[in-house]
């Protein structure tokens, strides 16, 4: 384990501005708290802070990172809280820890890895600066140089394969190669140690092929470059066996025909010299068509620059090479961490600035807005990458995408589409809260369904997403279409009763024929829309029934108003106003206030369904020519329905006037949705009240109370809205 001090010196080896005072006390801080906690290992639990903290050292981060890595598990394992850190040692860092702990916990409720894509994200959009991703990462991978002591078969393989799922693609994304790579083949250790022992066989065959190859390739590209004047190191490395094992899956490559096992990288002192090396290079060594690649010019998403070319090398032996400058070799390998830790150094580092790493950024997320690739972004050390997006988990830790500004609703929707049609309302993080409440990254949600619950049209203003919107649409639809059948029946049933005969299956499957109708439902549909009248069906299966229409306004208006002439004539059967159908295909006409107790009668509108009005509703005369349209209604007496209603008065213009009337009207629980005034005089004005009643009975027993206050002259009931009453 590195001591306290070998610590602080690396960190201010590469830092002269390193708060050394701050690293000790974090150190020592850190040794405390964790206390005699063990690791797996048995080694002490704070050997693994200050290893991360070391790994950090290795990509030159600054005091607050490394200050972090030390303190990164201390809310979490120990008494430690944010307040604690923040007074010791200030808000930046105790940010960053909090930032870490965070993201640990996201680590505890998921890991599909079906949906690595998406925890990526989430571990990105919870990373509030790029930093602490960093030491998550480094946290992550001395984890994964010590994974052999854990004894759990089943927990060493699944951390294995988050690994590989999720932070060894994290560290490519942004960069940092050298990361990635070693998160990668120590997952694959785990994973797929025979395949890997394989290749480790192989590799130590056509090593002992080779056996001088390294430092024969090495000291023949040094001195050729060096004739021309060309100052250059050569760094001869041989691949990891994952991303050989990787390239044999990609590519089908077999164990036996596996012979480019060796990268060469030559480091240059500057741009120009990439290109003098590789013309050299070119000229003294056969070079394999259609491998060149020129990411000088054209560098990757993520910034990464360098020339590359294979080339037949001495011994025949194909030879990778990879020609870049200093800095280009640093990003390469540090990626992220080494554009953070030039960035304000580039005083010292002139040549640093052309690269602008914020640049290269930037054009990622352009990229991304682009749809292209999902790649990160940061902004002044902020990720302000995926903040158009919100990840939340389900109970069971599914992780759900959604665009930011969605609800749970859409959630609910996401998940599935009978979830979100039968959402009453949502736990979020345990906290019982209404569905159209906005989500945030990492909210656990819940959806509490009601068995009778059923989608509102006014759902379609709580949702985000395009398929939740979809889905209400869809829901009303056949809900709508369902009402319509259903109003379509009772109107034929009514009709029916009404002459005396059973609307029964055997006498409608008549009309069928008849009519041309496949099925009942779709006759019903049809009846209930009215595109036809139950008359048409009464007729095609009783002929003779044939009655004149002004007899059928007749009937139509006679159950209702009361007043039956015809002795011999039945009355006609009524369609009951009922709760599930009012609202939907049943409304009441614009303008009139009808209330349960009321005597009221329906017409059919085309494609509406049927629209209710007062039995004594002047405009019924206009469809005395159309009979058919009209049908019998009365209300349904178990509706537990409100029904809108409109009361007219004239109140004493007087402070506290207004409180005593709309106090009376709770009193009566009745809902006032609206209220309107007209001035009179100084002494009256006219006030009209909109209020959701229960019946006339409840309208009757609320008005006498309204007049029972002295503070009104005048209250009485409208039932249609004054320019009818003109007409
Ligand atoms: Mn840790």
């Amino acid at each position: 384990m590195m001591r306290q001090y070998e610590l602080v010196d690396r960190v201010s080896s590469y830092d002269p501005r390193a708060n050394e005072d701050l690293l000790n006390r974090a150190y020592v801080f850190a040794t405390q708290k964790h206390g005699d906690q063990k690791r797996a290992s048995g080694d002490p639990y704070f050997s693994h802070p200050v290893e991360v903290a070391g790994i950090l050292t290795d990509l030159h981060l600054d005091t607050a990172s490394i200050a972090t890595a030390l303190l990164h598990d201390t809310i979490e394992d120990t008494e430690t809280t944010f307040g604690e850190i923040e007074d010791l040692f200030g808000r930046e860092i105790a940010d960053m820890v909090n930032g870490v702990t965070k993201m640990s916990l996201l680590e505890l409720s998921s890991a599909d890895t079906a949906q690595a894509e998406n925890f990526r994200k989430l571990l990105v959009a919870t990373a509030s600066d790029i930093r602490i991703l960093l030491v998550k990462l480094a946290d992550r991978l001395h984890n994964m140089r010590t994974l052999h002591f854990i004894k759990s078969d089943e927990k060493r393989r699944r951390i294995a394969q988050e690994t590989m799922d999720i932070y060894a693609p994290l560290a490519g994304r942004i960069g940092m190669h050298n990361f990635r790579e070693e998160l990668e083949d120590l997952s694959f250790a785990e994973i797929n140690k025979d395949a890997r022992e394989l290749v480790m066989e192989r590799l130590s065959e056509l090593n002992e092929q080779s056996s001088d190859m390294l430092s024969e390739i090495s000291t023949a590209v040094t001195s050729q470059l060096l004739e021309q004047g060309l100052v250059v190191e050569v760094h001869g490395r041989q691949k990891r066996p994952f991303s050989i094992w990787r390239k044999m899956q990609n590519k089908s490559i077999s164990l036996e025909q596996l012979s480019d096992i060796f990268a060469y990288r030559i480091v240059t002192q500057s741009e120009d010299d990439c290109y003098r090396a590789l013309g050299v290079l070119h000229r003294t060594y056969r070079f394999v068509p259609g491998r060149y690649k020129d990411f000088i010019s054209t560098p990757k998403i993520n910034g990464y620059q360098s020339l590359h070319t294979t080339v037949i090398g001495p011994n025949n032996q194909r030879v990778e090479l990879q020609i870049r400058t200093r800095e280009m070799h640093d990003i390469a390998n540090r990626g992220i961490a080494a554009h953070w830790a030039y960035k304000d150094k580039q005083d010292e580092h002139p040549d640093i600035a052309k690269i602008e790493p914020f640049n290269w950024l930037q054009d990622m997320v352009e990229q991304l807005k682009t749809g292209e690739t999902a790649e990160e972004f940061l902004e002044n050390t902020k990720l302000e990458l995926f903040t158009d997006q919100v990840f939340c988990f389900t109970p069971k830790g599914r992780l759900i995408a959604l665009p930011r500004g969605a609800t749970a609703l859409d959630f609910a929707y996401a998940v599935h589409t009978a979830i979100g049609n039968s959402c009453v309302g949502v736990r979020i993080n345990g906290l019982k809260l209404p569905f159209r409440t906005l989500l945030k990254n990492g909210d656990e949600i819940e959806v509490v369904r009601g068995e009778n619950q059923m989608p509102l049209e006014s759902w379609v203003h709580h949702v985000r997403t395009g398929k939740a919107r979809a889905a209400i649409r869809h829901s009303l639809r056949e809900r709508e279409e369902a009402d319509f059948v259903a109003l379509g029946g009772q109107m034929i049933e009514s009709l029916f009763a009404a002459e005396g005969l059973q609307a029964d299956g055997t006498l409608l499957e008549r009309a069928l024929g008849v009519m041309h109708y496949a099925n009942l439902d779709l006759l019903r549909l049809d009846v209930g829309r009215g595109d036809i009248s139950a008359a048409d069906v009464l007729l095609a299966v009783m002929p003779k029934k044939r009655r004149g229409r002004r007899s059928m306004f007749a009937g139509a208006m006679r159950g209702l108003i009361g007043r039956s002439s015809h002795k011999s004539a039945q009355r006609p059967a009524m369609l009951p106003l009922n709760g599930a159908l009012y609202g939907t295909v049943v409304n009441i006409a614009q303008g009139y206030f009808p209330l349960p107790g009321d005597e009221i009668v329906g017409v059919v509108m085309m494609g509406q369904g049927v629209v209710v009005y007062p039995a004594a509703a002047p405009d019924l005369i206009e469809f005395e020519a159309t009979p058919e349209r009209l049908v019998a209604m009365k209300w349904d007496e178990k509706t537990q329905s409100l029904f809108a209603s409109r009361v007219q008065m004239t109140a004493v213009n007087r402070t506290g006037s207004l409180s005593i009337i709309t106090q009376t009207i709770a009193d009566f629980d009745a809902n006032i949705t609206n209220l309107s005034f007209i001035q009179k005089s100084d002494d009256f004005c006219d006030l009209t009240v909109d209020v959701e009643v229960r019946d006339v009975n409840h309208m009757n027993q609320m008005i006498g109370a309204i007049r029972g206050s002295r503070v009104v002259s005048e209250a009485n009931r409208v039932i249609f809205r004054a320019d009818k009453t003109e007409s």
